[in-house]
């Protein structure tokens, strides 16, 4: 890892750690697909509606379930690692998914990269201080599970939308995303979003994609529009 490009790298984090959920839903939402079909003055309430529905579900789930571990043994639900084995900068990673009703899976080698980076670099101390990297990406894809098996509103609220002469129906899957962030969040009191895991899980092994993605933060607060 080159010191000097660490060093702005770990400054952006830092910068980030300040932003409030609403920035990072714009940001979810930007990654959107159908974000151009949604008028702009409804975003910013989509946004809270899903931000609420996260909080919501953390809370009821901590009524409902003791801990994580306990919610993954009464749902028979398995967790499963897998390693990155290419070393070549790509577009896509996947830090963790969920394969519907009962398949976890999680990336170890940016898991292990991620944790190795944090303890050398004690700025980035705060990441793991309330609960593991682990613990969050298996929360965030309990969230889809749990947002199935109670139909919460992320699953309900379709885009209707023309295409031509047609009309068509989808689901804005960034609102999931965005709840499940909030849902982790507020399940364990982060001080930070989840999402800042994209950048510090993916710059050890991928210098030029976790400074792309980091550069993809900071655009959307620099595009957006004062109306908005
Ligand atoms: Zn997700």
């Amino acid at each position: 890892m080159k010191k000097m490009a660490a060093e702005s790298v770990i400054q952006q984090i830092l910068g980030l750690k300040g932003k409030d959920p609403q920035f990072f839903g714009r940001y979810l939402l930007k990654q959107d697909f159908l974000e151009h079909k949604i008028p702009a003055n409804e975003r910013a309430g989509l946004i809270k509606k899903a931000l609420d529905c996260g909080r919501a579900a953390a809370q009821t789930f901590q009524v409902d379930y003791q801990s994580i571990p306990q919610y993954l043994e009464e749902q028979q639900i398995a967790i499963h690692y897998f390693e990155e084995v290419s070393a070549v900068t790509k577009k896509d990673y996947t830090l963790a998914r969920i394969t519907l009703p009962d398949q976890v899976f999680l990336n170890r080698s940016l898991i292990d990269a991620g944790e190795a980076w944090i303890k050398a670099e004690t700025r980035l101390h705060f990441v793991t201080e309330q609960t593991s990297i682990e613990t969050i990406l298996i929360a965030h894809e309990l969230y889809h599970s749990i947002e199935t098996c109670k139909k919460l509103y992320t699953t309900q609220k379709h885009l209707t939308y023309r295409v031509g002469p047609f009309k068509k129906h989808a689901r804005l899957h960034s609102l999931s995303e965005i709840a499940a962030t909030a849902f982790v969040q507020e399940l364990y009191g982060l001080v930070f979003s989840p999402l800042l895991l994209n950048p510090v899980l993916i710059y050890p092994v991928d210098p030029p994609f976790g400074t792309e993605i980091l550069q993809q933060f900071f655009a959307e607060d620099v595009s957006r529009k004062p109306m908005d």
